[in-house]
């Protein structure tokens, strides 16, 4: 019996780093702006800490500016909006992230609205999100589209090549990750099935997927002989569970060591898509830098 191919997304995150750090500098050679990302936490939760400290780390070791903005758990709505505004209006900056969650007494939707859709490289923004479900198959995306589901399509595209006319097979419908991975696979062209916690007899639904992408955070709920032979498999949980050891692992959404019996390609948690989120964040602030300098670039490029 084959096993399946593991999609490292370690490696292509390291490739699409690369490609990042290499249009930072081609775009500052070119004479246009170092390409800024604005990190913004509220309060400090040491997970939130961790994150936006490497998002700025990596925006650093990429040739671009970061600008971070540590504000107290107490702050107000209304001086983060204040914060947003001056981002908004300053030109260094080209891409605003605000790491979430907000404390509770921030209104968030209001918070991302107040984000120029021209710098919301988390493509939060309903502006952006709009621009999404209406985008044409095959257009180009000249827009910001949320980082992980962007990192999903680029792993999907490196796997299989064309999309098109595939049977895809969403388990997830968040505004985080199941529907904009569903927007990206109709984009491609794929037939586009999306999954939920109240779809009946998931496991035949799944089973009809070439392309199966799962994002519910449920540790290996989907089981191998929810697979179809071949399929590619993305999975995208993260969910940390007891381990043997009395220590905790990682695992994803799926039952890795049945699904890679089944499945042609597999991405595996950790390292699968994981690693593509922050570089698809990297990759979303040097686009609008791009944007904003007026410059004309090529798909290569
Ligand atoms: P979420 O907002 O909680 O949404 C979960 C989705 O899964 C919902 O649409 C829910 O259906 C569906 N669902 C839950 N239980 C189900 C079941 N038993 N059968 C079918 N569908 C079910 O989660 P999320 O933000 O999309 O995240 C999903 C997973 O991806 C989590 O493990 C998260 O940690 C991970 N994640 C990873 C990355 C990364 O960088 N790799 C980034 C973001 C998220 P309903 O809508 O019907 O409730």
């Amino acid at each position: 019996m084959t096993e399946a191919k593991l999609i490292d997304g370690k490696a292509a995150a390291a490739a699409l780093r690369h490609r990042v750090g290499d249009g930072v500098a081609g775009l500052i050679a070119r004479g246009g702006p170092t390409p800024g990302l604005a990190t913004v936490l509220v309060g400090a939760d040491p997970a939130s800490q961790v994150y936006v400290r490497s998002k700025a780390r990596l925006a650093g070791e990429l040739g671009m500016a970061s600008f971070d903005f540590r504000l107290d758990e107490a702050t107000s709505e209304a001086a983060l909006l204040g914060v947003i505004d001056e981002l908004n209006a300053d030109n260094r900056v080209h891409g605003i992230l605000v790491q979430l969650p907000l404390p509770a007494h921030i209104d968030t939707a209001q918070v991302l609205m107040a984000i120029d859709p021209a710098k919301d490289v988390d493509g939060f923004h309903p502006f952006n999100v709009g621009r999404l479900g209406t985008v044409a198959p095959r257009a180009p995306l000249d827009f910001p589209v949320p980082c992980t589901p962007l990192g999903v399509s680029m792993l999907l595209q490196d796997t299989v090549g064309s999309l098109g006319g595939r049977n895809a097979v969403v388990v997830g419908r968040s505004n985080l990750v199941g529907r904009p991975v569903a927007q990206l696979l109709l984009r491609a062209d794929c037939t586009v099935t999306i999954a939920h916690s109240r779809t009946r007899d998931l496991p035949a639904v799944a089973r009809t997927a070439d392309i199966l992408v799962v994002a519910i955070g449920r540790p290996e709920f989907v089981r191998g002989d929810w697979i179809r032979p071949g399929a590619v498999v993305i999975d995208v949980g993260i969910n940390r569970v007891p381990a043997a050891d009395g220590k905790t692992r990682l695992v994803g959404d799926v039952a890795f060591d049945e699904a890679r019996r089944v499945a042609g390609h597999l991405t595996p948690v950790p390292g699968g898509v994981g690693p593509m989120t922050v570089a698809c964040l990297m990759f979303n602030t040097l686009q609008e830098a791009r944007r904003a300098s007026g410059l004309t670039f090529t798909a290569a490029d």
